[in-house]
């Protein structure tokens, strides 16, 4: 089936049973897209002309009004016709190449009781492109996947960082903490995503992050440190408790070293004692306290579902233009949700 992106002469070809989303990816187009999984929302574009149906994952991330609106989420949509889409490309990952290779763990640190940092060393003749904000799938038996953001900007380190949290249950997870040894090899497959620094002239960047979504807004500030930003950046994270906010100390580094970042620490299970130091509440509510309208923002915000979602609500309905906001949305895994949704199934 031929897909066709409107106001523009390109268009693709989509496989018997293939995404929107991956028949644009083997054709070498770049489209937003994060979880891949129908949960997140990055990948949410018009249908112009023609049908979709969604074979695999529910499009979680639709509401029946944005389906009936003529919106689909090019993740999960598989044409059952010929399109026309409406969606804008992120043409500055476009031309990187996306590759398998084996990287070297050189360092794991504890950074705090549940995330771990580990450091990736490419081979040396092969160093991987990437942008800022992306992140690598880390390959596994039976086809599985498990997705993590690099926390280093390029160019700012020689291996790949990655913070990784520890999740109950968790397979890969569990076991980085409990068994992966220092020079052990994973196999990778990198760089994916599309939350990356956008052109955006002077305005005020609001960037959020939940946990570990740190990673991928840490890469994205070293990046606008590198290339002279002079955009006010209003760096704002969330954790349960102080111990939880792993690289506290590096971001008040930068806030005084850079006159142009402030950084708002929010912690959601905040203690007595805590309080008296920190803002206690949720991070997006910090950040509505301190900019209800956020008309004239740029807004980055990664972390867990529940806090992307949140944001996606309340940001928007603040005044951020939804084609100004963009964010990375840490689902579990696609082989993961669709287990899930199978059990309850029945
Ligand atoms: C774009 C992206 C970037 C990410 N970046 C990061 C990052 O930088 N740092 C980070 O820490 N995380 C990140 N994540 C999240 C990370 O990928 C997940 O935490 C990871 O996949 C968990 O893998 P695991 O094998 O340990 O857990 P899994 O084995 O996948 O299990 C996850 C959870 O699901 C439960 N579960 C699994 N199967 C079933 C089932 N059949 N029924 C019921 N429950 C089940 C498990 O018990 C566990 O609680 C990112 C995710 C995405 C999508």
């Amino acid at each position: 089936m031929k897909v066709h992106l409107a106001g523009s002469a390109r268009a693709f070809d989509a496989g018997d049973g293939q995404t929107v989303l991956a028949a644009a990816r083997r054709a070498g187009l770049a489209l937003p897209y994060s979880c891949l999984s129908g949960n997140c929302g990055s990948c949410k574009a018009h249908v112009l002309e023609g049908i979709v149906s969604y074979p695999y994952n529910p499009p979680n991330a639709l509401s029946d009004a944005e389906r009936q609106a003529g919106q689909a989420l090019l993740c999960q949509a598989v044409p059952q016709s010929e399109l026309t889409i409406a969606i804008r490309e992120v043409e500055a990952v476009a031309n990187i190449p996306l590759r398998q290779l084996a990287v070297k763990v050189v360092a794991k640190t504890r950074l705090c009781d549940d995330v771990i940092e580990l450091r990736l060393m490419p081979p040396k003749r092969e160093p991987l492109k990437y942008l800022p904000g992306q992140y690598l799938d880390v390959l596994l038996p039976e086809g599985k996947r498990r997705a993590f953001s690099i926390a280093s900007a390029p160019r700012h380190s020689d291996t790949l960082d990655l913070h990784v949290r520890r999740v109950t249950g968790g397979g890969f997870t569990q076991y980085v903490f409990d068994e992966l040894p220092v020079g052990a090899l994973l196999r990778i497959e990198a760089p994916l995503g599309t939350f990356v620094p956008r052109e955006g002239g002077d305005r005020p960047i609001i960037l959020m992050a939940g946990g570990t979504g740190f990673a991928p807004i840490k890469a994205i500030i070293e990046y606008l440190f590198d290339i002279g930003n002079q955009r006010a950046l209003h760096l704002y994270w969330g954790a349960r408790h102080e111990n939880d906010l792993y690289l506290d100390v590096l971001c008040r580094q930068w806030q005084s070293a850079q006159p142009h970042l402030r950084y708002t620490p929010v912690l959601s299970e905040a203690s007595t004692l805590e309080r008296h130091q920190y803002r206690a509440g949720h991070v997006h509510e910090a950040v509505l306290k301190d900019f209800p309208d956020l008309s004239r923002f740029d807004v980055y915000m990664s972390g867990p579902p529940p806090m992307i979602d949140a944001g996606r609500r309340s940001f928007v309905a603040a005044g951020l233009p939804d084609d100004r906001l963009y964010f990375d949305s840490f689902d579990y895994a696609p082989d993961v949700l669709a287990a899930l949704i199978r059990a309850r199934n029945g």
